[in-house]
């Protein structure tokens, strides 16, 4: 008896300790099944880039972008998204509306960390 007592012991010791995980703004970005309807429900309603007003091609020619970045408070709605073009060179380089906007905002934040 006392040497499955013991047993019970040491195996408490190792269960997984319970963390209290804080979802980030990204983790609570639609994923999976609920994005792909989003994407095809805003492309359906407006398949034009916003940014250079060409027609996008379904599913590969567009992103949805969030207007204002989850990261600085955007919402993660379908009013706060919007479709931009995007298109990969034969590299796997991408380009095209959200490529820059995705660029110019790395550019924005490496200039705010600096002087900020
Ligand atoms: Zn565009």
């Amino acid at each position: 008896m006392g040497k499955l007592r013991s047993l019970t012991t040491t195996l408490r010791k190792h269960e997984p300790v319970q963390r209290r995980v804080v979802p980030s703004a990204s983790d609570q970005r639609l994923a999976g099944r609920a994005l792909q309807a989003r994407r095809l429900k805003l492309w359906t309603a407006n398949p034009y880039c916003r940014g250079c007003g060409q027609l996008t091609v379904y599913p590969h020619g567009f992103e949805l972008d969030h207007i204002v970045r989850l990261d600085e408070g955007g919402a993660d709605t379908e009013a706060a998204v919007q479709v931009l073009c995007v298109w990969f060179d034969e590299l796997g380089q991408k380009h095209g509306c959200h490529a820059a906007k995705t660029a110019e905002e790395v550019r924005e934040g490496a200039r705010k960390s600096k002087y900020e």
